[in-house]
C-alpha cells in the first residue's frame, strides 16, 4: 500500500491524567494510579490513531512529561537537584538544565510498560519515539565528560540498549527526534550522524530520524520567522542521512518554507512527509492533504512516501488533534485512489 500514515509522535494528553495544553505538564495523579493512567491513555491513543486511519501507530508518548527528560529520568549519573540555567538549541529558549556529573548508565527499562501494553492491543505497527543523542546532549549540561561529542556517544549507547530492548518487545520502528540537527548543521555530518547511528547498531527493526522544526510554541514560531524566506538547514544535513543506515526520514512539508527540492536529498529513504501543521488550530482537509502528498511526489518516489504529521501534538487541544488525525488518515486515502 502507498502512502502508509503515520504521526511524528505525542498526541495531547487526557486532563485526567496531565495539565492540558502544556509542553511539561504536572501529572494529575501518583504512583501505581499514575502508572495505571498513563497505560489507559496510551489504549486511548492508539484507538484513536487506528479509527482515523493511522497505519503506523504511537503510544502517543503518554507516559512521559518531555520527549527529553522522559528518557533522561531513567539515566543515572545526572543531577536533577541542582539544574543550571542554559540556553539551548543555540540560545532559542533558556531552560533549567539538569547537569551531568558522572559516567552515564541507565537505571532499568524506559519504556517497557508503554511499549508492550500498545503491542498487546495493537495488531498496526507500532512506532517508538526516542530523543536523539544529539539533542539529549543539548538538553543537559555536561560537568564530566569535558566533550559535547563524547557524552551525546556515551547518551547513544543508552538509547541503543533501549531500544533493542524495545525490538525485543515487538516494536516495528524506532524513531529519534532530533530537533538540533537543524540548529548545529555543521556538526551533524561531523558527530552527529554517528551518534545516530550508534543509537541504531544492531538494530533490524525500522529506524528513522525526526528532524523539525519544533512545536507550535511561541519561542519556535518566532525562531522559524528569522529563518528567512527559504529554510535551507535541511540541505546542510541530508547528504549525511542519505549515507546513513536509517532508513526513513521524518521533515515538515505543510506551510513549511522549506524548498521541496531538498527532499530529492534524502535518495533511498523512506520520507515522513509532514502534511499536517502542528503550529494552527486550523484543521487541514483531505484536499489539502492529498496536495501536499502530490507536492512530495515530484522529489520522492511514491513508494518511499509516508504521510506524517510537521511534529509532534502533545500541547494542542485534543478535539483538534483528533481531528487533525481523521485528516490525515483521509488525506492519505484520497492521495491514494488518486495517485496510486
Ligand atoms: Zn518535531
Amino acid at each position: 500500500m502507498i502512502f502508509p500514515t503515520t504521526v511524528a509522535g505525542s498526541l495531547p494528553k487526557p486532563a485526567w491524567l496531565a495539565e492540558p495544553n502544556k509542553l511539561w505538564p504536572k501529572w494529575q495523579l501518583a504512583g501505581e494510579a499514575l502508572a495505571q493512567a498513563k497505560l489507559d491513555a496510551t489504549l486511548l491513543a492508539v484507538k484513536l490513531q487506528e479509527d482515523a486511519g493511522v497505519d503506523i501507530v504511537c503510544d502517543g508518548e503518554m507516559s512521559r512529561q518531555h520527549f527529553v527528560h522522559g528518557f533522561l529520568e531513567f539515566v543515572d549519573g545526572i543531577d536533577f537537584a541542582n539544574k543550571i540555567e542554559m540556553g539551548i538549541r543555540a540560545d532559542r529558549y533558556k531552560a533549567m538544565v539538569p547537569v551531568v556529573r558522572g559516567a552515564l548508565t541507565l537505571k532499568g527499562r524506559v519504556h517497557q510498560a508503554e511499549a508492550r501494553h500498545a503491542r498487546a492491543h495493537t495488531k498496526r505497527k507500532l512506532k517508538i519515539t526516542l530523543p536523539g543523542a544529539m539533542t539529549i546532549a543539548d538538553t543537559v549540561a555536561d560537568a564530566h565528560y569535558g566533550d559535547r561529542a563524547k557524552m551525546a556517544f556515551a547518551f547513544a549507547d543508552l538509547l541503543n540498549k533501549e531500544a533493542r530492548a524495545l525490538q525485543a518487545d515487538g516494536v516495528d520502528v524506532i524513531q529519534f527526534d532530533e530537533p538540533a540537527f537543524n540548529v548545529f548543521m555543521d556538526e551533524v555530518p561531523t558527530w552527529g550522524v554517528e551518534a545516530l547511528e550508534r543509537a541504531v547498531d544492531g538494530l533490524t527493526c525500522t529506524t528513522a530520524v525526526h528532524i523539525c522544526y519544533g512545536y507550535g510554541i511561541k519561542a519556535n514560531i518566532d525562531w522559524k520567522n528569522a529563518l528567512g524566506e527559504e529554510w535551507r538547514q535541511y540541505e546542510n544535513i541530508f547528504p549525511a542521512l542519505a549515507k546513513s543506515r536509517i532508513k526513513q526520514v521524518s521533515v515538515e512539508v505543510i506551510h513549511s518554507h522549506v524548498p521541496l527540492k531538498l527532499l530529492g536529498l534524502l535518495e533511498g529513504k523512506d520520507v515522513l512527509a509532514g502534511v499536517i501543521d502542528v503550529a494552527t488550530e486550523k484543521v487541514e482537509t483531505p484536499e489539502e492533504v492529498a496536495g501536499v502528498i502530490k507536492a512530495v511526489m515530484q522529489f520522492v518516489p511514491k513508494e518511499k512516501i509516508v504521510a506524517s504529521t510537521n511534529c509532534g501534538m502533545a500541547p494542542m487541544r485534543r478535539d483538534i488533534a483528533e481531528a487533525k488525525l481523521v485528516a490525515l488518515g483521509a488525506g492519505a486515502k484520497l492521495a491514494r485512489e488518486r495517485f496510486g
